[in-house]
Protein backbone atom coordinates (compact mmCIF):
# COMPACT_ATOMS: atom_id res chain seq x y z
CA UNK A 1 0.00 0.00 0.00
CA UNK A 2 0.77 3.40 -0.65
CA UNK A 3 1.52 6.39 1.82
CA UNK A 4 -1.89 7.73 -0.12
CA UNK A 5 -3.36 4.41 0.64
CA UNK A 6 -2.27 4.79 4.11
CA UNK A 7 -3.96 8.03 4.37
CA UNK A 8 -7.19 6.80 3.74
CA UNK A 9 -6.87 4.85 6.71
CA UNK A 10 -6.51 7.44 8.96
CA UNK A 11 -9.11 8.61 11.23
CA UNK A 12 -9.85 12.27 11.65
CA UNK A 13 -11.83 12.92 15.04
CA UNK A 14 -13.01 16.46 15.57
CA UNK A 15 -12.75 18.28 19.09
CA UNK A 16 -10.42 15.80 20.78
CA UNK A 17 -9.11 15.97 23.22
CA UNK A 18 -10.85 20.16 23.23
CA UNK A 19 -12.86 21.94 21.23
CA UNK A 20 -11.58 22.69 17.70
CA UNK A 21 -8.87 20.68 17.25
CA UNK A 22 -9.11 18.02 14.19
CA UNK A 23 -7.38 14.62 16.43
CA UNK A 24 -6.01 12.79 13.77
CA UNK A 25 -6.48 9.16 14.88
CA UNK A 26 -3.81 6.16 13.71
CA UNK A 27 -5.94 3.20 16.00
CA UNK A 28 -7.80 2.35 12.42
CA UNK A 29 -4.49 2.85 10.44
CA UNK A 30 -2.66 0.13 13.09
CA UNK A 31 -6.09 -1.94 13.11
CA UNK A 32 -6.15 -2.33 9.45
CA UNK A 33 -3.15 -5.67 9.26
CA UNK A 34 -2.02 -4.59 5.55
CA UNK A 35 -1.83 -1.16 6.40
CA UNK A 36 -0.47 -1.35 9.51
CA UNK A 37 2.28 -3.71 7.82
CA UNK A 38 3.02 -1.19 4.69
CA UNK A 39 3.42 1.42 7.54
CA UNK A 40 6.02 -0.13 9.01
CA UNK A 41 7.66 -1.33 6.51
CA UNK A 42 7.65 2.21 4.76
CA UNK A 43 8.97 3.65 8.02
CA UNK A 44 11.94 0.72 8.25
CA UNK A 45 12.87 1.59 5.07
CA UNK A 46 13.52 5.25 5.43
CA UNK A 47 15.42 4.45 8.92
CA UNK A 48 17.55 1.57 7.18
CA UNK A 49 18.52 4.53 4.73
CA UNK A 50 19.37 6.75 7.46
CA UNK A 51 21.94 4.05 8.62
CA UNK A 52 19.91 3.87 11.98
CA UNK A 53 21.92 1.89 14.84
CA UNK A 54 18.59 1.85 16.95
CA UNK A 55 15.07 3.52 17.17
CA UNK A 56 13.54 5.52 20.20
CA UNK A 57 10.21 5.80 20.19
CA UNK A 58 8.11 8.30 22.53
CA UNK A 59 5.09 6.89 24.91
CA UNK A 60 2.74 5.85 23.99
CA UNK A 61 2.41 5.93 20.08
CA UNK A 62 5.88 6.23 19.32
CA UNK A 63 6.17 2.58 20.50
CA UNK A 64 3.89 0.93 18.73
CA UNK A 65 5.39 2.25 15.28
CA UNK A 66 8.74 2.55 16.54
CA UNK A 67 9.34 -0.85 18.19
CA UNK A 68 7.89 -2.77 15.33
CA UNK A 69 10.90 -0.51 12.96
CA UNK A 70 13.37 -1.57 15.05
CA UNK A 71 12.06 -5.52 14.76
CA UNK A 72 11.81 -5.21 11.19
CA UNK A 73 15.55 -3.78 11.18
CA UNK A 74 16.80 -6.22 13.87
CA UNK A 75 18.31 -3.06 16.25
CA UNK A 76 17.49 -2.64 19.32
CA UNK A 77 14.60 -0.35 20.60
CA UNK A 78 14.47 2.78 22.91
CA UNK A 79 11.59 3.51 24.86
CA UNK A 80 11.63 7.05 25.58
CA UNK A 81 9.21 6.93 28.72
CA UNK A 82 6.74 9.36 30.35
CA UNK A 83 8.09 10.56 33.90
CA UNK A 84 8.83 7.85 36.73
CA UNK A 85 8.11 5.04 34.71
CA UNK A 86 11.95 3.28 34.25
CA UNK A 87 12.92 1.21 37.15
CA UNK A 88 16.67 2.51 36.94
CA UNK A 89 18.57 6.17 37.49
CA UNK A 90 17.42 8.10 34.52
CA UNK A 91 18.13 11.33 32.49
CA UNK A 92 15.07 13.54 31.99
CA UNK A 93 14.49 16.98 30.25
CA UNK A 94 11.62 19.03 30.87
CA UNK A 95 9.68 20.41 27.74
CA UNK A 96 6.91 23.37 27.55
CA UNK A 97 3.11 22.97 26.32
CA UNK A 98 0.80 24.97 24.91
CA UNK A 99 -0.11 25.08 28.73
CA UNK A 100 2.29 23.59 31.03
CA UNK A 101 5.20 21.47 30.97
CA UNK A 102 6.24 18.02 30.15
CA UNK A 103 8.91 15.64 30.52
CA UNK A 104 10.44 12.75 28.90
CA UNK A 105 13.18 10.38 30.62
CA UNK A 106 15.11 7.16 29.85
CA UNK A 107 17.87 4.54 30.74
CA UNK A 108 20.79 6.73 30.05
CA UNK A 109 22.65 3.10 30.04
CA UNK A 110 20.46 2.22 26.67
CA UNK A 111 22.73 4.54 24.60
CA UNK A 112 26.23 3.92 23.57
CA UNK A 113 28.61 7.08 22.92
CA UNK A 114 27.75 8.16 18.77
CA UNK A 115 25.03 5.34 18.40
CA UNK A 116 22.69 6.94 15.35
CA UNK A 117 19.30 6.73 16.98
CA UNK A 118 16.36 7.66 14.83
CA UNK A 119 13.12 8.68 16.45
CA UNK A 120 10.19 7.74 15.23
CA UNK A 121 6.45 8.78 16.27
CA UNK A 122 3.27 8.58 14.91
CA UNK A 123 2.60 12.33 14.48
CA UNK A 124 4.49 15.45 14.67
CA UNK A 125 2.44 18.82 15.37
CA UNK A 126 4.58 21.09 17.07
CA UNK A 127 8.09 19.54 17.13
CA UNK A 128 7.67 20.11 20.76
CA UNK A 129 7.71 16.53 22.23
CA UNK A 130 10.14 14.88 19.32
CA UNK A 131 12.56 18.13 19.93
CA UNK A 132 13.16 17.10 23.54
CA UNK A 133 13.44 13.42 23.10
CA UNK A 134 16.39 14.24 20.48
CA UNK A 135 17.65 17.04 22.57
CA UNK A 136 17.87 13.90 25.71
CA UNK A 137 19.35 11.11 23.33
CA UNK A 138 21.93 13.84 22.74
CA UNK A 139 22.51 14.44 26.16
CA UNK A 140 22.50 10.70 26.45
CA UNK A 141 26.20 10.41 23.85
CA UNK A 142 23.46 9.79 20.64
CA UNK A 143 23.88 10.74 17.68
CA UNK A 144 20.16 11.94 16.29
CA UNK A 145 20.16 13.19 12.48
CA UNK A 146 16.97 11.51 11.26
CA UNK A 147 13.43 11.95 12.81
CA UNK A 148 10.42 10.00 11.53
CA UNK A 149 6.92 10.49 11.65
CA UNK A 150 3.58 8.55 10.03
CA UNK A 151 1.88 11.68 10.08
CA UNK A 152 3.14 15.54 9.91
CA UNK A 153 0.95 18.44 10.48
CA UNK A 154 2.71 20.96 8.57
CA UNK A 155 0.56 24.40 9.24
CA UNK A 156 2.51 23.69 13.03
CA UNK A 157 5.96 24.22 11.64
CA UNK A 158 7.50 21.11 14.05
CA UNK A 159 9.31 19.58 10.87
CA UNK A 160 11.06 23.27 10.70
CA UNK A 161 12.04 23.31 14.13
CA UNK A 162 13.47 19.58 13.83
CA UNK A 163 15.32 21.26 10.85
CA UNK A 164 16.79 23.91 12.85
CA UNK A 165 18.47 21.69 15.32
CA UNK A 166 20.38 19.85 13.18
CA UNK A 167 17.35 16.62 12.75
CA UNK A 168 16.23 15.42 9.28
CA UNK A 169 12.19 15.13 9.05
CA UNK A 170 10.68 12.46 7.19
CA UNK A 171 6.85 11.66 7.34
CA UNK A 172 4.86 9.29 5.07
CA UNK A 173 1.93 11.76 5.21
CA UNK A 174 0.61 15.43 5.38
CA UNK A 175 -2.61 16.62 6.76
CA UNK A 176 -3.01 20.31 5.85
P1 LIG B 1 4.00 17.99 19.27
O1 LIG B 1 4.89 17.82 20.47
O2 LIG B 1 4.73 17.82 17.97
O3 LIG B 1 3.20 19.27 19.33
O4 LIG B 1 2.89 16.85 19.36
C1 LIG B 1 3.18 15.56 18.93
C2 LIG B 1 2.87 14.55 20.01
O5 LIG B 1 1.52 14.67 20.43
C3 LIG B 1 3.08 13.15 19.47
O6 LIG B 1 3.71 12.35 20.46
C4 LIG B 1 1.67 12.67 19.14
O7 LIG B 1 1.47 11.33 19.52
C5 LIG B 1 0.73 13.61 19.93
N1 LIG B 1 -0.34 14.20 19.10
C6 LIG B 1 -0.64 15.52 18.99
N2 LIG B 1 -1.68 15.71 18.15
C7 LIG B 1 -2.04 14.51 17.69
C8 LIG B 1 -3.05 14.04 16.76
O8 LIG B 1 -3.82 14.79 16.15
N3 LIG B 1 -3.08 12.70 16.54
C9 LIG B 1 -2.22 11.85 17.15
N4 LIG B 1 -2.33 10.54 16.85
N5 LIG B 1 -1.28 12.25 18.03
C10 LIG B 1 -1.18 13.56 18.31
Amino acid sequence: MTPDDLKQLVRTVPDFPAPGILFRDITTLIGHGAGFAASVEHLAERAAAARAESVAGMEARGFIFGAAVAARLGIGFVPVRKPGKLPVATLGIDYALEYGSDRLEIDPSAISSGERVVIVDDLIATGGTALAAAELLRQAGAQVDHALFVIDLPDLAGAQRLRDAGVTVDALMEFA
